[in-house]
Protein backbone atom coordinates (compact mmCIF):
# COMPACT_ATOMS: atom_id res chain seq x y z
CA UNK A 1 0.00 0.00 0.00
CA UNK A 2 1.39 3.29 -1.11
CA UNK A 3 1.22 6.33 1.69
CA UNK A 4 -1.83 8.08 -0.34
CA UNK A 5 -5.36 6.16 0.37
CA UNK A 6 -7.98 7.57 -2.62
CA UNK A 7 -11.27 8.23 -0.27
CA UNK A 8 -14.31 9.21 -1.84
CA UNK A 9 -13.91 12.71 -1.72
CA UNK A 10 -10.26 12.76 -3.19
CA UNK A 11 -6.49 11.50 -1.13
CA UNK A 12 -5.43 11.55 1.88
CA UNK A 13 -2.05 10.96 2.94
CA UNK A 14 -0.38 9.39 6.17
CA UNK A 15 1.77 11.13 8.59
CA UNK A 16 3.31 8.52 10.58
CA UNK A 17 6.14 9.45 13.72
CA UNK A 18 7.48 6.28 15.74
CA UNK A 19 8.43 5.67 18.77
CA UNK A 20 11.21 2.80 19.55
CA UNK A 21 12.13 1.09 22.90
CA UNK A 22 15.40 -0.77 22.47
CA UNK A 23 16.49 -2.44 25.24
CA UNK A 24 20.35 -1.92 25.46
CA UNK A 25 23.13 -4.84 25.30
CA UNK A 26 24.08 -4.94 28.71
CA UNK A 27 24.61 -7.68 30.92
CA UNK A 28 23.16 -5.50 34.07
CA UNK A 29 20.59 -2.93 34.86
CA UNK A 30 20.66 0.25 34.75
CA UNK A 31 20.24 1.38 38.56
CA UNK A 32 21.31 -1.89 39.76
CA UNK A 33 24.09 -4.95 39.36
CA UNK A 34 21.18 -8.02 38.71
CA UNK A 35 21.50 -9.76 35.63
CA UNK A 36 19.15 -9.24 32.33
CA UNK A 37 20.00 -12.89 30.66
CA UNK A 38 16.14 -13.15 28.46
CA UNK A 39 13.97 -16.15 29.95
CA UNK A 40 15.56 -17.04 32.77
CA UNK A 41 13.27 -18.25 35.60
CA UNK A 42 11.14 -15.47 36.79
CA UNK A 43 11.70 -13.85 39.57
CA UNK A 44 15.51 -14.74 39.62
CA UNK A 45 17.20 -11.64 38.51
CA UNK A 46 15.74 -8.86 40.62
CA UNK A 47 17.94 -7.05 43.45
CA UNK A 48 16.50 -5.05 45.96
CA UNK A 49 16.04 -2.33 43.98
CA UNK A 50 14.22 -3.53 41.35
CA UNK A 51 11.81 -4.73 43.96
CA UNK A 52 11.78 -1.04 45.23
CA UNK A 53 12.45 -2.39 48.64
CA UNK A 54 12.61 1.14 50.99
CA UNK A 55 15.19 2.70 51.23
CA UNK A 56 17.09 1.32 48.01
CA UNK A 57 18.79 3.67 46.13
CA UNK A 58 19.60 3.64 42.36
CA UNK A 59 23.13 3.86 40.79
CA UNK A 60 23.61 4.46 37.33
CA UNK A 61 25.00 2.01 35.42
CA UNK A 62 28.06 3.93 33.18
CA UNK A 63 28.01 1.21 30.41
CA UNK A 64 24.16 1.52 29.72
CA UNK A 65 25.19 5.40 29.50
CA UNK A 66 28.22 4.77 26.97
CA UNK A 67 25.90 3.14 24.83
CA UNK A 68 23.05 5.25 24.46
CA UNK A 69 25.84 8.19 23.59
CA UNK A 70 26.93 6.35 21.56
CA UNK A 71 23.81 5.12 19.46
CA UNK A 72 23.01 9.03 18.81
CA UNK A 73 26.55 9.73 17.63
CA UNK A 74 25.30 6.66 15.50
CA UNK A 75 22.39 8.64 14.70
CA UNK A 76 24.39 11.87 14.07
CA UNK A 77 22.66 13.02 16.99
CA UNK A 78 23.17 15.84 19.33
CA UNK A 79 24.43 15.13 22.43
CA UNK A 80 23.67 16.69 25.49
CA UNK A 81 26.42 16.91 28.10
CA UNK A 82 23.80 17.97 30.75
CA UNK A 83 20.73 15.75 31.12
CA UNK A 84 18.43 14.73 33.70
CA UNK A 85 16.30 11.55 35.81
CA UNK A 86 12.51 12.14 36.03
CA UNK A 87 10.45 10.08 38.36
CA UNK A 88 7.15 8.98 35.56
CA UNK A 89 4.55 8.15 38.33
CA UNK A 90 2.03 5.99 37.91
CA UNK A 91 0.82 2.53 39.63
CA UNK A 92 0.76 -0.75 38.13
CA UNK A 93 1.55 -4.13 39.57
CA UNK A 94 4.60 -4.31 38.03
CA UNK A 95 6.06 -1.44 38.55
CA UNK A 96 6.67 -1.38 42.81
CA UNK A 97 8.28 1.60 43.19
CA UNK A 98 5.11 3.53 41.80
CA UNK A 99 7.18 5.52 39.32
CA UNK A 100 9.53 4.52 36.46
CA UNK A 101 12.56 6.35 36.15
CA UNK A 102 12.96 8.13 32.61
CA UNK A 103 13.99 11.51 31.05
CA UNK A 104 11.74 13.87 30.69
CA UNK A 105 12.40 17.92 30.28
CA UNK A 106 16.34 16.85 29.36
CA UNK A 107 17.14 13.52 27.76
CA UNK A 108 20.59 12.76 26.93
CA UNK A 109 20.26 12.92 22.83
CA UNK A 110 18.38 15.69 20.97
CA UNK A 111 17.96 16.25 17.50
CA UNK A 112 19.30 13.31 14.75
CA UNK A 113 18.95 11.70 11.63
CA UNK A 114 18.32 8.75 10.04
CA UNK A 115 18.49 7.64 5.91
CA UNK A 116 15.97 5.23 5.09
CA UNK A 117 16.81 2.69 2.12
CA UNK A 118 13.86 2.19 -0.35
CA UNK A 119 12.90 -0.64 -3.06
CA UNK A 120 13.84 1.48 -5.81
CA UNK A 121 17.36 2.42 -4.75
CA UNK A 122 16.15 6.12 -3.83
CA UNK A 123 16.59 7.21 -0.40
CA UNK A 124 14.86 9.33 2.26
CA UNK A 125 16.12 11.18 5.37
CA UNK A 126 13.73 10.82 8.63
CA UNK A 127 14.31 13.23 11.54
CA UNK A 128 14.75 11.74 15.10
CA UNK A 129 13.24 13.92 17.84
CA UNK A 130 15.25 12.38 20.58
CA UNK A 131 16.39 9.62 22.35
CA UNK A 132 16.24 8.94 25.93
CA UNK A 133 17.16 6.43 28.94
CA UNK A 134 14.80 4.83 31.07
CA UNK A 135 14.02 1.76 33.02
CA UNK A 136 12.11 -1.21 32.07
CA UNK A 137 8.81 -2.07 34.03
CA UNK A 138 8.26 -5.81 35.37
CA UNK A 139 5.89 -8.10 33.81
CA UNK A 140 2.24 -9.27 34.64
CA UNK A 141 1.18 -12.67 34.07
CA UNK A 142 -2.35 -13.38 33.47
CA UNK A 143 -2.28 -16.82 32.28
CA UNK A 144 -0.79 -18.89 34.62
CA UNK A 145 -4.00 -19.05 36.30
CA UNK A 146 -7.62 -18.33 36.07
CA UNK A 147 -8.19 -16.36 39.28
CA UNK A 148 -4.66 -14.62 40.04
CA UNK A 149 -2.50 -12.66 38.01
CA UNK A 150 1.49 -13.21 38.79
CA UNK A 151 4.21 -10.82 38.79
CA UNK A 152 7.84 -11.19 36.86
CA UNK A 153 10.24 -8.12 38.18
CA UNK A 154 13.05 -9.57 35.96
CA UNK A 155 12.39 -7.14 33.35
CA UNK A 156 12.16 -4.54 35.65
CA UNK A 157 14.97 -1.85 35.54
CA UNK A 158 16.09 -3.18 32.30
CA UNK A 159 17.86 -0.17 30.93
CA UNK A 160 15.75 1.13 27.73
CA UNK A 161 16.56 3.70 25.21
CA UNK A 162 13.36 5.62 23.75
CA UNK A 163 13.79 6.42 20.02
CA UNK A 164 11.28 9.33 19.38
CA UNK A 165 10.83 10.23 15.48
CA UNK A 166 10.10 13.27 13.52
CA UNK A 167 6.43 12.67 12.06
CA UNK A 168 8.15 12.35 8.61
CA UNK A 169 7.47 8.95 7.42
CA UNK A 170 4.66 9.03 5.26
CA UNK A 171 3.67 4.99 3.86
CA UNK A 172 4.12 1.40 5.25
CA UNK A 173 6.83 0.64 3.29
CA UNK A 174 9.25 4.10 4.64
CA UNK A 175 8.08 2.81 8.54
CA UNK A 176 9.09 -0.72 7.69
CA UNK A 177 12.19 0.95 5.80
CA UNK A 178 13.18 2.90 9.09
CA UNK A 179 12.51 0.49 11.33
CA UNK A 180 15.01 -1.96 9.46
CA UNK A 181 17.74 0.76 8.94
CA UNK A 182 17.37 1.71 12.68
CA UNK A 183 18.03 -1.73 14.22
CA UNK A 184 20.55 -2.16 11.33
CA UNK A 185 22.47 0.68 12.90
CA UNK A 186 21.53 -0.36 16.62
CA UNK A 187 23.43 -3.91 15.38
CA UNK A 188 26.20 -2.00 14.07
CA UNK A 189 27.43 -0.11 17.30
CA UNK A 190 26.17 -3.36 19.68
CA UNK A 191 23.79 -1.07 21.64
CA UNK A 192 20.83 -3.23 20.98
CA UNK A 193 20.31 -6.47 19.52
CA UNK A 194 17.55 -5.83 17.59
CA UNK A 195 15.59 -8.80 18.72
CA UNK A 196 11.78 -8.15 18.02
CA UNK A 197 10.39 -11.67 18.99
CA UNK A 198 12.46 -11.64 22.67
CA UNK A 199 11.05 -7.96 22.65
CA UNK A 200 14.55 -6.36 22.76
CA UNK A 201 12.85 -3.48 20.18
CA UNK A 202 9.26 -2.64 20.32
CA UNK A 203 7.42 0.15 18.40
CA UNK A 204 4.64 2.57 18.91
CA UNK A 205 2.76 3.83 15.89
CA UNK A 206 1.54 7.03 15.52
CA UNK A 207 -0.57 8.13 13.05
CA UNK A 208 -3.09 10.41 11.24
CA UNK A 209 -4.19 11.11 8.00
CA UNK A 210 -4.63 14.59 6.02
CA UNK A 211 -5.01 15.94 2.58
CA UNK A 212 -1.44 16.46 0.92
CA UNK A 213 0.40 19.44 1.62
CA UNK A 214 -2.11 20.32 4.82
CA UNK A 215 -1.99 20.82 8.42
CA UNK A 216 -1.27 17.59 10.12
CA UNK A 217 -4.79 15.48 11.59
CA UNK A 218 -4.98 14.19 14.94
CA UNK A 219 -3.38 11.03 15.35
CA UNK A 220 -4.34 8.09 17.39
CA UNK A 221 -0.98 5.61 18.90
CA UNK A 222 -1.00 1.93 18.51
CA UNK A 223 1.18 0.54 21.11
CA UNK A 224 3.59 -2.08 20.96
CA UNK A 225 3.78 -3.75 17.86
CA UNK A 226 6.25 -6.50 17.30
CA UNK A 227 7.22 -7.32 14.14
CA UNK A 228 7.97 -5.36 11.06
CA UNK A 229 5.53 -7.36 9.41
CA UNK A 230 2.71 -6.40 11.94
CA UNK A 231 3.57 -2.82 12.23
CA UNK A 232 2.90 -2.22 8.39
CA UNK A 233 -0.42 -4.28 8.86
CA UNK A 234 -1.62 -1.73 11.68
CA UNK A 235 -0.94 1.40 9.49
CA UNK A 236 -2.76 0.39 6.47
CA UNK A 237 -5.93 -0.59 8.68
CA UNK A 238 -5.73 2.30 10.85
CA UNK A 239 -5.50 4.68 7.56
CA UNK A 240 -8.19 3.04 5.98
CA UNK A 241 -9.91 3.46 9.67
CA UNK A 242 -9.32 7.23 10.12
CA UNK A 243 -10.44 7.98 6.23
CA UNK A 244 -13.94 6.53 6.99
CA UNK A 245 -14.05 8.81 10.06
CA UNK A 246 -12.43 11.52 8.68
CA UNK A 247 -15.03 11.59 5.27
CA UNK A 248 -18.13 10.89 7.38
CA UNK A 249 -17.46 14.02 8.74
CA UNK A 250 -16.10 12.99 11.84
CA UNK A 251 -13.10 13.72 13.58
CA UNK A 252 -10.19 10.81 14.98
CA UNK A 253 -10.35 10.61 18.57
CA UNK A 254 -6.81 11.45 20.20
CA UNK A 255 -6.19 7.99 21.57
CA UNK A 256 -3.91 4.82 21.88
CA UNK A 257 -4.93 1.88 20.63
CA UNK A 258 -3.75 -1.96 20.14
CA UNK A 259 -3.33 -4.21 17.22
CA UNK A 260 -4.90 -7.92 17.24
CA UNK A 261 -2.36 -9.40 15.04
CA UNK A 262 -5.33 -12.45 14.37
CA UNK A 263 -7.84 -10.13 12.54
CA UNK A 264 -5.38 -7.20 11.41
CA UNK A 265 -7.09 -4.55 13.32
CA UNK A 266 -6.59 -2.37 15.79
CA UNK A 267 -8.84 -1.16 18.59
CA UNK A 268 -9.25 1.14 20.90
CA UNK A 269 -7.26 0.72 24.58
CA UNK A 270 -7.75 3.92 26.20
CA UNK A 271 -8.09 7.59 24.94
CA UNK A 272 -5.00 10.30 25.58
CA UNK A 273 -6.99 12.36 27.30
CA UNK A 274 -8.11 10.29 29.94
CA UNK A 275 -4.11 9.34 30.11
CA UNK A 276 -2.29 9.33 33.21
CA UNK A 277 -0.95 12.68 34.81
CA UNK A 278 2.63 11.68 35.44
CA UNK A 279 3.98 14.56 37.25
CA UNK A 280 7.25 13.93 36.30
CA UNK A 281 10.00 15.61 38.74
CA UNK A 282 13.58 15.25 38.54
CA UNK A 283 14.33 11.82 40.75
CA UNK A 284 15.99 13.30 44.10
CA UNK A 285 17.93 9.77 44.29
CA UNK A 286 19.72 10.40 41.22
CA UNK A 287 22.15 13.53 40.31
CA UNK A 288 22.06 14.95 36.69
CA UNK A 289 24.12 13.27 34.76
CA UNK A 290 26.85 15.39 32.80
CA UNK A 291 29.14 14.08 30.61
CA UNK A 292 32.31 14.67 29.26
CA UNK A 293 32.87 16.34 25.55
CA UNK A 294 36.15 14.74 25.41
CA UNK A 295 34.86 12.02 26.30
CA UNK A 296 31.95 12.30 24.20
CA UNK A 297 34.53 12.22 20.85
CA UNK A 298 36.41 9.35 21.94
CA UNK A 299 33.26 7.50 21.70
CA UNK A 300 32.60 9.14 18.30
CA UNK A 301 36.18 8.24 16.86
CA UNK A 302 35.58 4.37 18.71
CA UNK A 303 32.24 4.24 16.17
CA UNK A 304 32.55 1.49 13.38
CA UNK A 305 32.15 2.06 9.70
CA UNK A 306 27.77 2.22 9.89
CA UNK A 307 25.65 1.21 6.83
CA UNK A 308 25.17 4.56 4.84
CA UNK A 309 29.36 4.68 4.89
CA UNK A 310 29.86 1.18 4.09
CA UNK A 311 27.08 1.75 1.21
CA UNK A 312 28.48 4.35 -0.64
CA UNK A 313 31.93 2.76 -0.51
CA UNK A 314 30.61 -0.30 -1.71
CA UNK A 315 28.68 1.78 -4.80
CA UNK A 316 32.52 3.13 -5.21
CA UNK A 317 34.81 0.42 -4.29
CA UNK A 318 33.06 -2.07 -6.31
CA UNK A 319 30.25 -0.72 -8.71
CA UNK A 320 27.08 -1.96 -7.01
CA UNK A 321 23.49 -0.55 -7.68
CA UNK A 322 21.99 0.98 -4.49
CA UNK A 323 19.81 -1.73 -3.85
CA UNK A 324 22.35 -4.64 -4.12
CA UNK A 325 25.18 -2.20 -1.76
CA UNK A 326 21.92 -1.59 0.86
CA UNK A 327 21.04 -5.53 1.03
CA UNK A 328 24.33 -6.18 1.90
CA UNK A 329 25.29 -3.89 4.61
CA UNK A 330 22.26 -4.48 6.08
CA UNK A 331 24.26 -6.64 8.24
CA UNK A 332 27.68 -6.41 9.19
CA UNK A 333 28.74 -10.02 8.69
CA UNK A 334 27.18 -9.98 5.76
CA UNK A 335 28.49 -7.14 4.43
CA UNK A 336 32.27 -8.93 6.15
CA UNK A 337 31.64 -11.55 3.68
CA UNK A 338 30.93 -10.26 0.63
CA UNK A 339 33.80 -8.06 0.98
CA UNK A 340 36.08 -10.82 1.85
CA UNK A 341 34.12 -12.38 -1.66
CA UNK A 342 34.98 -9.78 -3.63
CA UNK A 343 38.32 -9.20 -2.86
CA UNK A 344 40.45 -10.63 -5.55
CA UNK A 345 37.69 -11.08 -7.91
CA UNK A 346 34.78 -9.33 -9.95
CA UNK A 347 32.97 -6.90 -7.35
CA UNK A 348 29.54 -7.20 -8.92
CA UNK A 349 29.70 -11.17 -9.76
CA UNK A 350 30.48 -11.51 -5.98
CA UNK A 351 27.45 -9.54 -4.99
CA UNK A 352 25.42 -11.35 -7.15
CA UNK A 353 26.28 -14.41 -5.93
CA UNK A 354 26.37 -13.51 -2.14
CA UNK A 355 22.92 -12.21 -2.57
CA UNK A 356 21.05 -14.29 -5.08
CA UNK A 357 22.14 -17.91 -4.73
CA UNK A 358 23.93 -17.69 -1.22
CA UNK A 359 21.20 -15.69 0.82
CA UNK A 360 19.07 -17.69 -1.07
CA UNK A 361 20.25 -21.22 0.17
CA UNK A 362 21.41 -20.01 3.86
CA UNK A 363 17.36 -18.69 4.04
CA UNK A 364 15.97 -21.91 2.78
CA UNK A 365 18.13 -24.05 5.21
CA UNK A 366 17.18 -21.45 7.98
CA UNK A 367 20.96 -20.61 8.67
CA UNK A 368 22.95 -16.74 9.11
CA UNK A 369 25.68 -16.13 7.14
CA UNK A 370 27.64 -17.21 10.08
CA UNK A 371 26.78 -20.90 9.29
CA UNK A 372 27.46 -20.97 5.60
CA UNK A 373 28.75 -24.44 4.18
CA UNK A 374 30.38 -22.48 1.55
CA UNK A 375 32.98 -20.66 2.83
CA UNK A 376 34.77 -17.26 1.72
CA UNK A 377 37.60 -19.11 -0.13
CA UNK A 378 34.68 -21.66 -1.38
CA UNK A 379 32.84 -19.23 -3.01
CA UNK A 380 35.81 -16.86 -4.01
CA UNK A 381 37.10 -20.09 -5.89
CA UNK A 382 33.98 -21.01 -7.50
CA UNK A 383 33.97 -17.15 -9.03
CA UNK A 384 37.41 -17.93 -9.81
CA UNK A 385 36.19 -21.06 -11.90
CA UNK A 386 33.37 -18.75 -13.90
CA UNK A 387 35.86 -16.23 -14.71
CA UNK A 388 38.48 -18.13 -15.77
CA UNK A 389 35.64 -20.09 -18.09
CA UNK A 390 36.35 -23.73 -16.69
CA UNK A 391 32.55 -23.34 -15.96
CA UNK A 392 29.67 -21.08 -17.64
CA UNK A 393 27.64 -19.30 -15.19
CA UNK A 394 24.47 -21.87 -15.63
CA UNK A 395 26.63 -24.88 -14.40
CA UNK A 396 27.95 -22.71 -11.41
CA UNK A 397 24.88 -22.87 -10.15
CA UNK A 398 25.05 -26.81 -10.24
CA UNK A 399 28.11 -26.63 -8.72
CA UNK A 400 26.99 -24.31 -6.35
CA UNK A 401 24.10 -26.51 -5.27
CA UNK A 402 26.46 -29.30 -4.53
CA UNK A 403 28.98 -27.63 -2.51
CA UNK A 404 26.09 -26.35 -0.51
CA UNK A 405 24.71 -30.06 0.20
CA UNK A 406 28.25 -31.24 0.60
CA UNK A 407 30.73 -28.63 2.01
CA UNK A 408 33.14 -29.74 -0.62
CA UNK A 409 35.47 -26.88 -2.85
CA UNK A 410 34.60 -25.99 -6.39
CA UNK A 411 37.20 -27.67 -8.47
CA UNK A 412 36.24 -31.13 -6.25
CA UNK A 413 32.65 -31.12 -7.68
CA UNK A 414 33.60 -29.95 -11.31
CA UNK A 415 36.05 -33.31 -11.48
CA UNK A 416 33.93 -35.59 -10.12
CA UNK A 417 31.13 -34.51 -11.90
CA UNK A 418 32.84 -33.92 -15.13
CA UNK A 419 31.34 -30.63 -15.42
CA UNK A 420 34.50 -28.95 -16.75
CA UNK A 421 33.47 -26.50 -19.67
CA UNK A 422 34.75 -27.78 -23.08
CA UNK A 423 36.96 -24.94 -24.86
CA UNK A 424 38.38 -27.36 -27.00
CA UNK A 425 37.62 -25.53 -30.95
CA UNK A 426 38.09 -29.27 -32.07
CA UNK A 427 35.50 -31.04 -30.10
CA UNK A 428 32.80 -28.28 -30.14
CA UNK A 429 33.09 -28.79 -33.61
CA UNK A 430 32.73 -32.45 -33.98
CA UNK A 431 29.39 -31.40 -32.17
CA UNK A 432 28.52 -28.51 -34.09
CA UNK A 433 29.26 -31.27 -37.28
CA UNK A 434 27.15 -33.36 -35.94
CA UNK A 435 23.84 -31.16 -34.96
CA UNK A 436 24.00 -29.79 -38.58
CA UNK A 437 24.13 -33.29 -40.09
CA UNK A 438 21.29 -34.57 -38.03
CA UNK A 439 19.04 -31.62 -39.15
CA UNK A 440 19.47 -30.62 -42.93
CA UNK A 441 15.95 -29.23 -42.98
CA UNK A 442 16.97 -26.30 -40.31
CA UNK A 443 19.71 -26.08 -42.01
CA UNK A 444 18.51 -25.10 -45.32
CA UNK A 445 16.09 -22.94 -43.60
CA UNK A 446 18.76 -20.85 -41.77
CA UNK A 447 20.76 -20.83 -45.22
CA UNK A 448 17.61 -19.50 -46.78
CA UNK A 449 17.52 -16.42 -44.61
CA UNK A 450 15.54 -17.80 -40.86
CA UNK A 451 18.47 -16.14 -38.95
CA UNK A 452 16.55 -16.93 -35.88
CA UNK A 453 17.16 -20.04 -35.43
CA UNK A 454 20.68 -19.18 -34.83
CA UNK A 455 19.40 -19.32 -31.21
CA UNK A 456 17.63 -23.37 -31.51
CA UNK A 457 20.72 -24.41 -33.07
CA UNK A 458 23.28 -23.01 -29.76
CA UNK A 459 20.80 -24.89 -27.82
CA UNK A 460 20.91 -28.12 -29.95
CA UNK A 461 24.45 -27.51 -29.46
CA UNK A 462 24.71 -27.27 -25.31
CA UNK A 463 22.10 -30.02 -25.31
CA UNK A 464 24.78 -32.44 -27.09
CA UNK A 465 27.07 -30.97 -25.32
CA UNK A 466 25.38 -31.80 -21.59
CA UNK A 467 25.53 -27.97 -21.30
CA UNK A 468 29.55 -27.82 -21.25
CA UNK A 469 30.46 -26.60 -24.13
CA UNK A 470 31.76 -22.92 -23.83
CA UNK A 471 28.61 -20.83 -25.31
CA UNK A 472 30.37 -18.16 -26.88
CA UNK A 473 32.29 -20.46 -28.53
CA UNK A 474 29.28 -22.62 -29.76
CA UNK A 475 28.15 -19.37 -31.26
CA UNK A 476 31.26 -18.67 -33.04
CA UNK A 477 31.62 -21.79 -34.40
CA UNK A 478 27.72 -22.38 -35.22
CA UNK A 479 27.89 -18.94 -36.92
CA UNK A 480 30.98 -19.80 -39.29
CA UNK A 481 29.56 -23.59 -40.05
CA UNK A 482 26.22 -22.48 -40.92
CA UNK A 483 27.19 -20.30 -43.24
CA UNK A 484 29.27 -23.08 -44.87
P1 LIG B 1 3.31 11.11 23.42
O1 LIG B 1 4.30 11.10 24.52
O2 LIG B 1 1.93 11.48 23.83
O3 LIG B 1 3.29 9.82 22.67
P2 LIG B 1 5.05 12.73 21.71
O4 LIG B 1 5.04 14.22 21.56
O5 LIG B 1 6.20 12.12 22.37
O6 LIG B 1 3.70 12.30 22.41
O7 LIG B 1 4.90 12.18 20.21
C1 LIG B 1 5.03 10.85 19.92
C2 LIG B 1 5.13 10.57 18.45
O8 LIG B 1 4.00 11.03 17.73
C3 LIG B 1 6.34 11.14 17.75
O9 LIG B 1 6.99 10.06 17.09
C4 LIG B 1 5.76 12.12 16.74
O10 LIG B 1 6.52 12.11 15.54
C5 LIG B 1 4.39 11.54 16.48
N1 LIG B 1 3.41 12.53 16.06
C6 LIG B 1 3.17 13.74 16.59
N2 LIG B 1 2.16 14.35 15.96
C7 LIG B 1 1.70 13.51 15.00
C8 LIG B 1 0.65 13.56 14.01
N3 LIG B 1 -0.17 14.59 13.91
N4 LIG B 1 0.50 12.48 13.22
C9 LIG B 1 1.30 11.42 13.32
N5 LIG B 1 2.30 11.31 14.22
C10 LIG B 1 2.50 12.34 15.06
MG1 LIG C 1 3.78 8.02 22.79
Amino acid sequence: MSGVVEGRTGPWEMVIGLEIHAQVTSKAKLFSGAATAFGAEPNTQVSLVDAAMPGMLPVINGYCVEQAVRTGLALGAEIKLFSVFDRKNYFYPDLPAGYQISQFSQPVVGHGTVVIDLKDGSTREIGITRLHMEMDAGKSVHDLRADATHVDLNRSGVALMEIVSEPDIRSPEEAGAYVRKLRSILRYVGTCDGNMEEGSLRCDVNISMRRPGEAYGTRAEIKNVNSVRYMMKAIEYEAERQVEILEDGGSVALETRLFDARTSTTRAMRSKEEAHDYRYFPDPDLLPLELDAAWVESLRAGLPELPDAKKARFIEQFGLSPYDAGVLVAEQDSAAFFEAVAAGHDGKLAANWVTGDLFGALKKAGLGIGQSPVSVDRLGGLIERIQDNTISGRIAKEVFEIMFESGRDADTVIAEKGLKQVTDVGAIEAVVDQVIADNPDKTAEFRGGKDKLMGWFVGQVMKASKVKANPQMANQVLAKKLKG
